[in-house]
């Protein structure tokens, strides 16, 4: 299968102003030199603590935000620099879920309107065929008919994000960015939306770049996983290696805090000291030297790159 999306070298920083003329004085690295790619129809899962560039990467993709150096490659062409028209059109291509279906939808905005907005911008239809065309997104998305007429204020979390994903999909894209599009649930409701999209994905040949602060949520859903920390990708695998062979330190403490069904099994969670340093003022050499159980001398000193040590995993840790 060919790559929809190769990202290489990406960076996206912000200034951090300063003094009274508020000048520049330093940069957020929030993504820091990152390169990945998604083959059509794959489920990449990127995963990390709070604050560690995943949205960041995601909204980067969007074009929501403006990189500071490197590629984002869409079907092969290079949409970093996209403006205007071009841009507009890989936009129809390339959709996000947000987390919190509460905030990204108008509550006081009926629900037909919310799913037909997309088409109505790309696309002049009658009436009659975007009222029918919504009709049918709500009801695969598991909506009752009727909501066409409802607000989104009348649903609950589940259906307001089962409304998010409908109207995400209006324009037929290839590739989604699930920026934790279930952390806001209950978790009751949250293996149906998972489900749901797993679904959605076969039947409309979607692309998905998930995003999660738990390795737990991506499991089902991934095919292949990133790990960020600090704004870099510290591990990136198949889901069997990640889980069943995890190489980082890091990584490896993300596995120990996933909770273990059998209460006769002992957790060996790996707690991890101090918290994640400013991404105003990372560390020199590893990123996660501060906090490494297995950091040596070496790690405070050289940054490690991303290597492959088995065919598709690739890690960065001085360890291999
Ligand atoms: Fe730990 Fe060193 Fe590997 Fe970084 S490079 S993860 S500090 S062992
Ligand atoms: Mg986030």
């Amino acid at each position: 299968k060919e790559n929809l999306l190769e990202v290489k070298n990406l960076k996206t920083y912000y200034p951090i102003k300063g003094g009274f003329l508020r000048k520049t004085v330093g940069h957020v690295k929030a993504v820091d030199n990152v390169s990945f790619s998604i083959k059509n129809g794959e489920t990449l899962g990127l995963v990390g603590e709070s604050g560690c560039g995943k949205s960041t990467t995601g909204r980067t993709i969007l074009r929501l935000l403006d990189s500071t150096e490197g590629q984002i490659l869409f079907k092969g062409q290079d949409i970093t620099k996209l403006q205007g028209k071009s841009l507009r059109e890989i936009r129809k291509d390339i959709q996000m879920i947000f987390q919190d279906p509460y905030a990204s939808l108008n509550p006081m905005q009926m629900v037909g309107s919310v799913v037909s907005e997309p088409i109505m911008n790309f696309q002049k239809k009658s009436l009659a065929s975007l009222k029918n065309e919504v009709i049918e997104l709500l009801r695969k998305v598991g909506l009752p008919e009727d909501a066409y007429y409802k607000y989104a204020h009348e649903f609950s979390g589940g259906q307001r994000q089962r409304i998010g994903i409908a109207r995400a999909l209006a324009l037929r894209p290839k590739l989604i960015v699930a920026d934790e599009p279930v952390s806001a649930l209950d978790v009751s409701v949250q293996s149906q939306v998972l489900n749901l999209l797993k679904e959605l994905q076969d039947e409309f040949n979607l692309t998905f770049l998930f995003i999660a602060h738990d390795l737990s949520v991506v499991k089902h859903m991934s095919d292949r996983i990133a790990v960020m920390y600090l704004g870099n990708i510290v591990e990136i695998a198949e889901k069997e290696s990640i889980y069943e062979e995890p190489k980082h330190p890091y990584t490896q403490a993300l596995i120990s805090a996933i909770p273990i069904p059998d209460p006769r099994k002992k957790s060996n969670r790996i707690i991890l000291k101090g918290d994640v340093p400013s991404p105003a003022n990372p560390p020199q050499g590893c990123p996660f030297h501060p906090r490494c159980p297995q950091a040596m001398a070496e790690c405070s000193l050289s940054k490690p790159l991303l290597k492959e040590v088995k065919s598709g995993h690739r890690v960065a840790c001085h360890l291999y």
